[in-house]
């Protein structure tokens, strides 16, 4: 195994599962990875650490996980008993113009970036990340569906709002299993693509009326699609999938009142194919890192 990086420190910090991969695989190129919060096997180059400041010291940059940092600070590390507060005193130890890896920064980590100077890094921006992460994510989404509804996928009627990336894959997972997918894009190409791919396709200016034949909703939009008054046309019966990084798409106060079952899915594919997601962000962050450091 190559040691080109001997010197290079790198923190690891929060994350599940699939950080305990990303560990592993780059400590196997070479980095020497300082890691707090997953627990990756112990091997050489690895050390795991007992707090934050201890894994940040001295590190040349930082991987934060996936879903990142929420907008009350609190760091995604389900390995802790209780939420971590990431804040200025704590990123503060990195030197000016460290990268800092994350999936997607929300405005706290934005802005906390912004003021120490820190190069943030959204790897969920790059396709090559997004695209792979949504194989893992659709069918985290499905198995968490067929836990909660009690009919087969083959046959029911879902509801995938949002057409990117994630929608995309979750749409085509979804029809061959042989759902009755209807997709709810804004953008018309992607209602053409969707139609082409045999689902049904409308806009969300038609959802209101369309929304209460619907028996599982997904939602992929970062944006609140989901409002009370298109929740009041929902069937009681139905199950709302939210998958759009925190706060998600859906007004789950209203969902509440209404007598909904909806509720947010962050972090799927570290939850069901890790392995998977850390080769997936090791990948990319082991060549972002060779480059930067060659
Ligand atoms: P994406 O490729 O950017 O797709 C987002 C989709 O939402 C696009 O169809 C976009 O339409 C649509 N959209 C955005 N704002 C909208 C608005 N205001 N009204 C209507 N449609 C809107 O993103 P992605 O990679 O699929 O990710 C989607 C979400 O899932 C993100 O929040 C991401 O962080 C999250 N995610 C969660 C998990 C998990 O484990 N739960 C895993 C991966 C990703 P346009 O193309 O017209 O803009």
């Amino acid at each position: 195994m190559s040691s080109r990086f001997p010197e290079t420190r790198i923190a690891i910090i929060g994350g599940d599962a699939r950080e305990a991969y990303l560990a592993e695989s780059l400590a196997g190129a070479g980095f020497f990875v300082q890691v707090f919060g997953p627990r990756p096997p112990q091997r050489q180059n690895i050390v795991l650490c007992e707090t934050l400041r201890h894994a940040l010291e001295g590190a040349r940059a930082a991987i934060l996980p996936a879903p990142g940092i929420n907008e009350k600070g609190e760091l995604y590390c389900p390995f802790l008993e209780k939420p971590l507060l990431v804040g200025e005193g704590d990123l503060g130890v990195l030197p000016r113009g460290t990268p800092v890896f994350v999936g997607v920064a929300g405005a706290y980590l934005k802005n906390l970036a912004s003021r120490l100077d820190l190069k943030l890094i959204e790897l969920l921006d790059l396709d090559e990340v997004a695209i792979l992460n949504s194989i893992p994510t659709a069918e985290g989404a499905v198995w968490l569906a067929m836990g909660k509804v009690p009919v087969t996928i083959h046959g029911s009627r879902c509801f995938v709002l949002g057409f990117g990336r994630t929608g995309q894959t979750l749409a085509a997972l979804l029809a061959a299993m042989g759902a009755q997918t209807t997709v709810v894009a804004r953008n018309p190409a992607q209602r053409a693509r969707a139609l082409q791919m045999n689902c049904r396709a409308c806009d969300f200016t038609e959802l209101p009326e369309l929304v209460g034949n619907a028996e599982i909703i997904f939602n992929t939009v970062p944006a609140l699609v989901l409002d009370e008054k298109v929740l009041a046309r929902v069937s009681p019966e139905a199950l709302i999938v939210d998958l759009a990084s925190s706060p998600g798409g859906v007004d789950f106060a209203a969902a509440g009142r209404l007598g909904l079952t909806a509720f947010l899915a962050p972090g799927l594919p570290g939850k069901i194919a890790p392995k998977t997601a850390g080769q997936i962000l090791s990948r990319v962050i082991g060549k972002l890192l060779a480059e930067y450091f060659a």
